[in-house]
């Protein structure tokens, strides 16, 4: 199934900059695109129909040459114990992706996708079992959390880019995307809050260290022993840990920000004395905060330390000064959680990296 909006011009695409020249290249004068970018940011409008400052005419014109909305809501899954929700949502060439709102006290995270599927073939994770489909646009990116916002319970508190995907491989649109949900003039999100997370690619790392953005960077880490992260986390035999490590001490004196640590407990594979050791001393030397995390494989074979041992690993790391929390496994039940996300796309399968 597809939709029909292929060939209109995607606005959420476009910039602020970008709108002001779409908006002339079509003959309206270019004090209308602060209305237009106006009406779609604050007011989410999925059309012009009603942006009543504009003339009938000129809504028409707008209507029947641009679209505001490509993605369509298959599916919702809701989680009965701490309304966790999943979204299915059917992208414009057929394709499907996930993202999630997770409620937890006062935060409402809004968890989005940056591609369709991944190539990185982590272990653990339900995504690289689809392999690589496509990157998203930043239109998609962005639509993600405009569609959602019209449905959570709260606004955002924080946007991160936990969903399918690595997001430094698809880096120049994620950025754009952040500055598009960032721009003062639309949601204008709070840059700081909007995390982008990688399973360690040691270039964009780089690369957005050079690029200045003023978002924040988690790692996804989950074993400090180089064995031992190969076998979970092919990504690493391309970006050893010791590349990963410049890479990240680089980030941190570019940009004078602290990063985030994630680290996936894997009971028997990465949750010994010797791992958290050896976690304590590759995070050593950066200003950093670890969040550690139950696995949420269905994959018997990458079960979940029992809560007594991921409280006895949490306690000794935060002992050797390490700041460290364990995030709860939020939305387990309804497939949501980190590295549960999982869309057939038509029996497509997807391509995966090889780095042997
Ligand atoms: S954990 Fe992230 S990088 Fe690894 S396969 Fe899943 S989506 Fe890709």
């Amino acid at each position: 199934m597809q939709t029909n909006n292929l060939a209109k011009t995607y606005l959420l695409n476009h910039s602020r900059d970008e709108l002001v020249q779409f908006v002339n290249s079509i003959g309206i004068e270019n004090y209308r695109a602060d209305q237009l970018f106006k009406g779609i940011y604050h007011q989410l409008l999925p059309d012009f129909n009603n942006l009543t400052t504009l003339s009938k005419e000129l809504r028409k014109k707008l209507n029947d040459s641009t679209t505001l909305r490509t993605m369509v809501l298959t599916k919702t899954t809701k989680s009965i114990h701490d309304n966790t929700t999943k979204f299915l949502w059917l992208l414009a060439d057929g394709l499907k992706i996930e993202s999630v709102i997770i409620y937890e006290g006062k935060r409402t995270t809004f968890c989005i996708s940056s591609q369709v599927g991944c190539a990185l073939d982590c272990k653990f994770c339900a995504t690289g079992k689809m392999g690589f489909l496509r990157n998203l646009s930043p239109g998609e990116i962005v639509e993600q959390v405009l569609l959602m916002k019209e449905r959570a319970e709260n606004p955002p508190t924080n946007i991160v880019f936990m969903g399918m995907g690595e997001p430094l491989l698809n880096l120049n649109k994620v950025l754009k995307a952040s500055f598009l949900l960032s721009d003062p003039e639309g949601l204008a999100f709070p840059r700081k809050r909007i995390t982008i997370s990688t399973s360690g690619i040691a270039s964009g790392i780089r690369k957005l260290a050079d690029s200045d953005a003023p978002f924040s960077l988690a790692v996804s880490l989950n074993a400090a022993i180089e064995e031992k992260r190969r076998r979970i986390m092919p990504v690493s035999i391309k970006y050893p840990l010791d590349e990963l490590k410049r890479s990240i001490k680089y980030y941190v004196e570019k940009t004078g920000k602290r990063v985030t640590f994630e680290y996936i407990l894997i009971a028997g594979k990465n949750d010994s004395k010797e791992d958290a050791d050896m976690l304590v001393k590759f995070t050593h030397s950066f200003p950093c905060k670890i969040n550690l995390i139950p696995c949420n494989s269905l994959d018997e074979e990458y079960p979940a330390p029992t809560p007594s041992h991921v409280k006895w690993f949490s306690d000794y790391v935060h002992e050797k000064h390490r700041t460290v929390t364990v995030r709860l496994r939020k939305g387990w039940e309804i497939q949501a959680a980190c590295g549960q996300l999982y869309s057939e796309n038509n029996s497509k399968k997807g391509s995966k990296v090889s780095f042997v």
